[in-house]
């Protein structure tokens, strides 16, 4: 008889593990708190867009989804910058050719992620489903019927809470037996941030240009905009909770009106439904949460964001999150389909490369802020440019993190921020990248990233 195995929370880690572990041969049951997404006309999240890329298809790549998904997504070849003064332009994310991000509907690829998982005869979902807590030591899931009230019990040979960054499954954790060896922080940034629209034009053109994700940088905050494929965009202004330029200050129509009237004078005549967007829309937290160890007993594990949650600023929470289920899986077929030892080892081999893209998408968050319409800023990416076109070998600290699915983010923190260094030291020194002969400084650099 096949092991019983209970996913908690359907979202994009819970659905694409649930589904690689039918087609390991389980008896899967997947459980979320929400309604099935398919059956709700309006689909909290169905506008919002996340950034796709290597890692993240990696992981659609094992279950067999990749060309569907692709389908789904609005290339992005680069940040097109658009400054307080001075004309917009594209900063590429690769010097290389065919090498862009992918802006796709959340909802969207959830809704693709639950229709396989609803083709798999040993998988079962149960929607409205809440978990309440988990007892580490006995594989057993306590929920709660979010329509009837129901309480009940599943017992499992294997739980995986994947129930996101407010996970209950991680938080019976600390109420269970293996309190005392449970390492947790949470730590929240100053900013917090507020999703807004650009519509489509009235003949569902796009009101600025398509292929790429927009910043509006303003050091201390800033606004960005990636496409969505009715020709809408969806938008993110990131501020701080309090201060000169916060949220705290914006409490009227008036002030905000003014404050997009001061700093994004440019897309405000694209913005007609800003006030009620503003206003209705709730404003997100962001906090970087790491604990130590995800699994205790051998019987339960956490992964996604309920293992490690991180800010949003270099598009990898979920890249990552379909990563964790690859280097499982590949843990699992390295240990012949020993799924306690695999749950036993894992985090020893993942967590240094969770850590580290925690810790890089908080570094992205001033750069993307402060940075990147800065001169010097400027120039270090041109210099990488040419780097990158001119020889073959040669990644930068985006393109190891972004493009290379097979360097481990923590390799990629390493070298990359030595490269960055050197980088940004030698353009703060010149005034132009265009005459530089690079071949020594490529030199220099191998002894950094070989
Ligand atoms: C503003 C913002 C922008 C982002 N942009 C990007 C981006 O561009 N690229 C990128 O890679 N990542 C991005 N991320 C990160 C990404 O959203 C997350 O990393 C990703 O969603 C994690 O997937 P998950 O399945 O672990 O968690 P979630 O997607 O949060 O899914 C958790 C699921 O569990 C369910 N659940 C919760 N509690 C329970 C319970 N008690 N019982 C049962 N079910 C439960 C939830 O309803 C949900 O369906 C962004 C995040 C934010 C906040």
């Amino acid at each position: 008889m096949a092991q019983k195995v209970v996913v908690v929370g359907a979202g994009l880690c819970g659905t694409l593990l649930a589904i690689r572990l039918a087609q390991r041969g389980y008896r899967v049951i997947l459980t979320e708190k929400r309604d099935d997404l398919r059956k709700m006309e309006n689909v909290e999240g169905r506008s919002i867009n996340l950034a796709l890329s290597d890692r993240g298809f990696r992981g659609l790549r094992l279950v067999g989804m990749e060309d569907e998904i692709r389908a789904q997504c609005i290339p992005m070849p680069g940040r097109r910058i658009h400054p307080l003064n001075g004309e917009e332009f594209t900063s590429p994310y690769s010097g290389r050719e065919k090498k862009f991000i992918n802006s796709v509907s959340r909802g969207g690829l959830n809704i693709s992620l639950l229709d396989k998982a609803g083709s798999f005869e040993n998988l079962e979902i149960l929607f409205n489903t809440c978990c309440t807590g988990v007892d580490y030591d006995s594989a057993t899931a306590s929920f709660e019927n979010d329509k009837d009230g129901k309480a009940f019990d599943i017992k499992a040979d294997f739980i995986f809470g994947t129930d996101g960054s407010n996970s209950a499954v991680r938080k019976s954790l600390f109420a269970g037996s293996h309190r005392l060896l449970f390492s947790y922080s949470q730590s929240y940034l100053s900013h917090a941030y507020k999703e807004l629209t650009i519509p489509p034009t009235s003949d569902g053109g796009f009101r600025i240009l398509k292929n790429a994700l927009h910043i509006w940088p303003r050091g201390g905050f800033m606004l960005i905009a990636l496409p969505n494929l009715d020709g809408s965009f969806t938008v993110t202004l990131f501020l701080a909770h309090k201060g000169e330029n916060s949220f705290e200050n914006l409490s009227t129509a008036g002030e905000l009106q003014d404050f997009f009237v001061a700093n994004f004078p440019d897309v405000l005549p694209h913005m007609p439904d800003l006030v009620n967007d503003f206003f209705s829309n709730p404003t997100g937290l962001l906090a970087t949460i790491k604990c130590h160890p995800w699994s205790a007993g051998e019987k339960v594990l956490l992964m996604g964001d309920a293992a490690h949650a991180i800010v949003p600023f270099y598009g990898q929470g979920m890249n990552a999150s379909f990563e964790d289920v690859v280097v499982f899986d590949e843990l699992l077929e390295k240990l012949n389909g020993d799924l306690k030892e695999t749950i036993g080892r894992y985090d020893s081999i993942r967590k240094k490369d969770t850590d580290a893209i925690a810790d890089l998408a908080i570094d992205n968050f001033y750069e993307m802020r402060d940075h990147v319409a800065d001169p010097v800023f400027q120039r270090k990416r041109q210099l990488e440019m040419k780097l990158e076109q001119t020889y073959p070998d040669y990644l930068s600290k985006y393109s190891m993190v972004t493009f290379k699915e097979d360097i481990p983010y923590s390799k990629a923190m390493t070298k990359g921020r030595a490269q960055d260094e050197k980088l940004m030291d030698i353009c703060s020194q010149i005034e132009s990248v265009d005459d530089m002969i690079i071949e020594q400084l490529y030199e220099d650099l191998k002894t950094i990233f070989y």
